[in-house]
């Protein structure tokens, strides 16, 4: 039924059956505190008020509040204080308790997640479609609140199902698994993983080469961009726009990855200081352990097969979005901490 040979992995964001206003943080709490002192303030000062009005009037040895007209009114505010002193009790307490930073109190899973404009509390459901016939390959559903740490789940659970299905359909197809996703699943640690996998080929551009694709400016255009500056591999030091040298300094870890560290000790005397650096030390650049992997996807995209095959998520994976959304009006889960298969 299906090529399996071209999969597309995207995402979409899916509300949570939690409204974003019951989402807390430490600031929040604070903030609806001191809200909340504030209106208790007014409304005992307001009360007060009313009371000597009523005892000018009624004379002091009256209550006044016999047969208030708006009692009906008070009560409703004074509940709905004491729900609010109890929310936040609730709030600061299962924040505490889950060790996250914000936390939902209808749905603790469901996370803020940024979907186009918006920003909605829910989730990231996420789906690998075959090229063919649109099929559903593999999915997830996960409260990151990015793609890509979710990019090489998919990746191994797609491989898994294919190397499933060609057993089952004794299938002797050797060909590589072609993975095509959009920026937001690279990462410089995403590509040193898929290396490893002999049985993926994959197709995801990095943030800037996508926007420049798409005739958007980036920092790259800088002439100063660390990759306007020349590597000399051989002496391991780098050539400024200046055509001064940046030496090797040491390597450290740096977001889970190893970095080359390169400064330059010429740079206060320079014409560029200030538009380069301003950093009184010198200029410095930090070369990532997996930088030629970023420059080995352009490059397999730059091709005509590399555009060609980068295309097809398009009219893939994109339309069952679409049409998961428009048709069958899958927008928000119906249950709480409840995880839905697609
Ligand atoms: S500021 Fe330093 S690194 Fe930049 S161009 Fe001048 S000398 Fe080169």
């Amino acid at each position: 039924m299906t090529k399996l040979g071209e999969i597309s992995i995207d995402s979409k964001v899916i509300k949570a059956n939690a409204a974003a206003r019951r989402t807390y943080d430490d600031k929040r709490i604070i903030k609806d505190r001191e809200k909340l002192k504030k209106a208790i303030e007014e409304y005992l000062e307001k009360a007060n008020q009313t009371d000597l009005e009523e005892d000018e009037k009624y004379g002091a040895e009256e209550r006044g509040d016999e047969l208030p007209e708006d009692i009906e009114e008070k009560e409703k505010r004074i509940n709905r204080m004491k729900e609010i002193v109890e929310e936040l009790k609730q709030a600061q307490k299962k924040l505490k308790a889950s060790g996250k930073k914000k936390i939902n109190i209808t749905d603790e899973d469901a996370q803020f997640q940024k979907d186009g404009a918006r920003i909605i509390s829910g989730y990231r459901a996420q789906v690998a479609i075959d090229s063919k016939e649109q099929i559903i390959v593999a999915n997830d559903v996960t409260n990151e609140q990015n793609d890509t740490t979710c990019l090489i789940p998919m990746v191994d659970q797609t491989c898994e199902n294919i190397r499933e299905f060609k057993k089952e359909t004794n299938s002797d197809d050797e060909e590589k698994l072609k993975i095509i996703a959009d920026s937001r699943y690279n990462l410089e640690l995403n590509l040193a993983e898929l290396e490893e996998r002999k049985e993926v080929d994959a197709y995801i551009p990095d943030m800037r080469d996508q926007a420049k694709r798409r005739g958007k400016k980036t920092d790259e255009d800088s002439p100063f961009h660390m990759r306007k500056f020349i590597l000399n591999r051989e002496e391991n030091y780098f050539i400024c726009p200046a055509g001064k040298r940046l030496n090797y300094i040491k390597q450290k870890k740096h977001r889970n990855r190893l970095v080359s560290i390169y400064t330059c000790k010429e740079c206060n005397d320079c014409q560029y200081f200030g538009r380069c650096t301003t950093d009184k030390k010198g200029r410095s650049i930090w070369l990532s352990e997996y930088a030629h992997l970023t420059m080995k996807m352009r490059q397999k995209l730059s091709t005509a097969e590399g555009k060609k095959i980068f295309g097809i998520r398009k009219i893939t994976v994109e339309p069952a979005l679409g049409n998961l959304s428009q048709n069958l009006v899958f927008r928000e889960f119906l249950l709480n901490r409840v995880f839905l298969k697609l």
